[in-house]
Parts: structure tokens; sequence; C-alpha cells
């Protein structure tokens, strides 16, 4: 007994605190136990690693209380809205593990929210602006200061009905009337005071067309929206805290039973050295300062799996870091420590050399050819292992070799012993130069007796290296990525433009690098460990002559003080 109730604690202790006012609801039997949420994307960009918190928390919530958790396009803008847009966030959304129960569109309720913008007018709690934007800004007021009354406020509802009308014909030009709530200009809550709910847009819709010319806002779509539908819990983050009065108020006025969708929200996800303004993502695709949306630089979703990070370990990440009531900057190295941790589990370890030089084995006999054992991961051996040929003339990293090397240097150098990974242990007796004195071979000889199984191959030396015999070796190109800006924050930096902030060196593209054989059937997106360096994914890029690999993340975090 006193076990199970500890049990209970922990559980609860772990609960954040979304989950326990759902708990609670359910408790208290709100919405007859039912639970329903929503991810409301708008579909003007792609989902970025934001965006993952919010669809681990809807479809987690939903999941976790066996409810549903539903898509909705937030499509009110047609300015900025694609297809394009629409696909990819379903396939961000299915790559993170996740399933909706329907797909829903805020523009499939234009003509519910037609009907209750003419209720209001009706009702008189709405009427037709014909003000410039820029005089109704200057009649807003400041917090403490109240508003000044809009001289249209109180025409008659005949009048506003028929402009409303006009607003959607086309007749009325972008910007020369906005339909507004009337509420109180003297509210303490900014948002009250006569909030704009309609404005005018002639550009098409990407779903409706030229049907509709007058547009709702985001405050008059979002909760009328939730409660079309039948959301419990409106999940949304910080920034729309100080809206949620407002999204309750047209709430009240539409409403015709005690059922309430509930907003609630939480502190958003920043991560340092990047920017997650789907704007100024935008303008780094348009400028052609990354390659695209999924350049693996981008902290877009489509951008980090084209990288190599996993849908496990975003979302292992996500749960690390919470859900508070308290706007943070989340450090990427938290991210990068879960992805490298996600990999290290599940990733074949492979050779790679990304900056080769030969080495010959010059007592190794010409021509032989033998198989040596590799293990694919030491950490699971379920995933067994598989053989790798090993011969005379072997790749190794140029920076393996020294010619004269500091005391605590345990690669080759001359008269030093190296193991090579899962072959012999050798001994560097030299190197041949070019003309300007660049090494251009590095000479050892090879101790038979040290191979695996043999009586000396337990005898130990300092340094391991890796290799890949150059005859079954495979031409790869590397791509090395480093964090997209120099800066901690670039968004804090106000002064300066955000473009001027990028690292230059966020990408360095090897050429020539040497990989082993086994790789010649691997495909995009599979995931290796480059022993020694780090672990690496498959570009979409790879052709048959040259396999092109992402470096997801290095071994070790090389930003460490
Ligand atoms: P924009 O940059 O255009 O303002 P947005 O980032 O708010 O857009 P939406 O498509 O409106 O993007 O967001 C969909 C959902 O994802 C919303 O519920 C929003 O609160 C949530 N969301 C967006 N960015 C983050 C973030 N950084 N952290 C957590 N949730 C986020
Ligand atoms: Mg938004």
């Amino acid at each position: 007994m006193e076990k199970e109730q500890s049990v209970v604690e922990e559980s609860r202790k772990n609960l954040n605190f979304i989950e326990q006012i759902v708990e609670n609801d359910l408790k208290e039997g709100k919405n007859g136990g039912r639970i329903q949420t929503r991810f409301p994307p708008e579909p003007n960009g792609y989902l970025h690693i934001g965006h993952a918190k919010a669809i681990c928390l809807d479809f987690g919530i939903a999941e976790r209380y066996g409810g549903i958790c539903n898509l909705r396009f937030d499509d009110t803008n047609p300015v900025k809205e694609d297809m394009e847009y629409v696909d990819s966030i379903m396939e961000d959304i299915k790559w993170l593990g996740f399933h909706w129960e329907n797909v829903y569109y805020a523009s499939d309720y234009f003509k519910q929210l037609w009907d209750f913008a003419v209720q209001l007018i009706k009702e008189g709690k709405a009427y037709v602006d014909e003000q410039s934007a820029e005089e109704i800004a200057k009649q807003k007021g400041t917090p403490t200061i109240p508003g000044t009354h809009s001289p249209y406020r109180d025409r008659p509802s005949e009048e506003s009905l028929e402009l409303f009308e006009k607003m959607n014909s086309g007749e009325i030009p972008e910007g020369k009337m906005v339909l507004r709530a009337k509420i109180d200009m003297a509210s303490s809550n900014m948002h009250f005071r006569d909030p704009i709910i309609y404005r005018v847009i002639h550009i098409p819709h990407h779903r409706t067309g030229t049907q509709w010319k007058a547009y709702p806002m985001y405050d008059f779509a979002h909760g009328q929206s939730d409660y079309f539908e039948g959301v419990t819990h409106s999940l949304c983050t910080l920034e729309f805290e100080v809206h949620r009065p407002l999204y309750d108020w047209f709430l009240d006025q539409l409403a015709d039973s005690d059922y309430r969708p509930r907003q609630t929200e939480f502190n958003r996800l920043n991560l340092t050295y990047t920017v997650m303004s789907k704007r100024k993502l935008l303008q780094l695709v348009q400028e052609k300062l990354v390659s695209g949306w999924d350049d693996p630089r981008m902290p877009t979703l489509t951008g980090m799996r084209r990288r190599g990070y996993t849908a496990q370990a975003i979302r292992n990440f996500i749960d690390k870091i919470g859900y508070t009531k308290y706007e943070a900057i989340n450090d990427v190295s938290l991210l990068e420590h879960a992805v490298r941790e996600d990999l290290n589990a599940h990733a074949i370890r492979v050779s790679g050399v990304i900056d080769p030089i030969k080495l010959i084995l010059t007592n190794y006999p010409e021509g032989q050819v033998e198989e040596m054992e590799a293990i694919n991961n030491p950490e699971d051996e379920s995933m067994g292992g598989r053989k790798v040929k090993f011969s005379r003339e072997l790749w190794i990293e140029r920076d393996d070799f020294m010619e004269e090397a500091p005391k605590k240097y345990f690669r080759l150098t001359p008269g030093n012993e190296v193991r090579l990974k899962n072959g012999y242990i050798v001994k560097c007796t030299g190197c041949r130069k070019d003309e300007e004195g660049n090494v251009t071979e590095v000479y050892a000889e090879y101790d038979p007796m040290t191979k695996s199984g043999m009586p000396d191959s337990n005898r130990k030396v300092k340094g391991t290296i890796h290799w890949v015999s150059v005859s079954h070796s495979l031409d790869a190109e590397v791509r090395l990525y480093d964090r997209l800006f120099m800066v901690e924050d670039p968004a804090s930096e106000k002064e300066k433009d955000f473009r001027e902030l990028l690292n230059p060196d966020s990408l360095i593209v090897k050429k020539g690098c040497k990989v082993e054989e086994y790789l010649k059937d691997a495909k995009p997106l599979d995931s290796f460990q480059f022993q020694r360096i780090g672990y690496f994914n498959v570009d979409r890029d790879s052709t048959e002559d040259t396999l092109v690999f992402n470096r997801t993340v290095a071994l070790k975090d090389s930003w460490k003080k």
C-alpha cells in the first residue's frame, strides 16, 4: 500500500503544470471527461524546433489522457500562405511520430465567422471604421491613458452591415475600412480597446481563392475555431496570455451553452545560436544565405532531419527542458547532447577518413587482403558485426601522423606504435615528402602477432587510430556544420541586422574523403558514427560516384570551455 502511494506521488511530481490542469479538469468531470487539443500552425513557413515543443504538448496531452488532437491550419491571412507549407507541416508532424485525428482549416469557418461578425454588428457590438490604420493607432491610448472613440463608433448597425458586405465584395480597397469590435476604449487591457476583427485583403487565398475579400484577424478566428471544433484545452505560447480575456469575451458572445475551450499558455522554446522567427528564416531562404528550408544548419525540422537529428532525440530534448510560465533561452548544446545520446545507442560504427593520407605497411605482403572483425555498435550487441577488408595500403587521417611530435602525441610518429582499430599494432618508420616538404606517404611495419585472436592481441599501446583500405574504399564528400550564428542570441542584438551575425564558417565542405566499402548501399538519411570523429548521415546530394555525408554532431562538444 505504502509503495503504491509513493509511485503515485512520483508520477504526480513529474507532471508539468498543464498536465496538472488537465488532471484536475478530469477529476472535476469537466467537458464530460473529454480531452481535445489542436496544433494550429499558420501555413506560412516550415516548422521549426519551437513548433516541435508545441506539437509534443498538444499531441502528448491527447495521447496521455486518451483524448484527440486535431491539426488545424490557421490560414486566415492569404498573403503569406501556401500549399507547399501545408504539405511540409504534415510531413514533419508524422516524422516526429504523432497522429492527428482530423485535419481542419480555419478557412473552413469563414462563413461561420462571418455570420458571427454580422450578429455582433446587429447587437451593436461591432462597427465598420473608415479611418486609416495610423488614425486608429493614434486613438489607442496607452496602458495608463484611455483611448479615444472613433467617429464611426456609434454609426447605425444597418450602415455597418452594408459596408461590411462591401468590404467583402471587392468594392473597398485594402486599408480603407476595417470591422472593429465595440468593447471598451478605456480598458486596462489594450486588446479590449475596440480590436480590429476584419480587414480587406485582395490577394487570392490558397484554398478559398477569390471567394472572400474580408478576412478575420487571429483573435477573432482562433478561439471561435477552437469552439466550433470542441477543443477543451487550447495550448499556446506565453505571448497570448494578454489575449486570453478577449478570447473568452468573444466566446461569451458566441456560446449558447456552458462549454468553453480553455486557453493555457506555456513558455516558447528559444535556442542559442539560431533564430526562430519564420520571417527571418524565410529571409535566409529567399536571399540564399542558406541552401533552402532544409539546409542542415536551419532550426527547421526538415533541416534537422536532413542533418541527421532523430525525432526521438528532439522529443527527448523537449521532454528534458519541460514547460513553464517563464521565457528563457535553451542552450543548443543540450539538444546536441540528446542527439549524441540517441545516435550512440543506434548508429553503426564505421571508418571514414576526412583528410586522408596514405599509410603503407612495408612488411605486409603485397596483394594480400584480410577480413577483420568489426563490432557494429558496442552499446548494442544485437546490432551484430561485419567484416572489414585490410591490406598493405591504408588511408589514415593526415593529423594522425606527425614527423616531429610533442611528448603526449600518441599517434603515428617515427618510432612510435599505435593500434589500427580492429587490426594490428603498427610501428611508424618514416614518411615521404614532396619538394615543398608536404608529407605524401607514411610508412610503418605491422606486428603480425597483434591481431585479434593472436598471442599478442592484448598488448597495450597508447593510441588507436582508424583507417580504410585503399583498394576497398569509396570516395566521399563530407559537409561539416557549425552553428549558423556567431552570437548566442542573435534576436537580442537589436542594433545589428541579424544577417551580419551569421557564422561565415558554419559550413565547411571536405572533398576527397574516404569511407569504408560497407557504406556503398547506404541511403539518404542513414546515420553512422565515423569512429573518433562524430555522427554523420548520408545526404540526398549523394551520387553513384560520390557519397555525400553531413556531420550531424561531433563526438564531443567542441564549444565547451
Ligand atoms: P510567426 O513566426 O509567423 O509568428 P509562429 O511561430 O507563432 O508564427 P505558428 O504557425 O502560428 O507560428 O505556430 C503554431 C503553434 O506553434 C502555435 O501554437 C505557437 O504558439 C507554437 N509555437 C511557435 N513557435 C514556438 C516556439 N518557439 N516554442 C513553442 N511553441 C511555438
Ligand atoms: Mg503565430
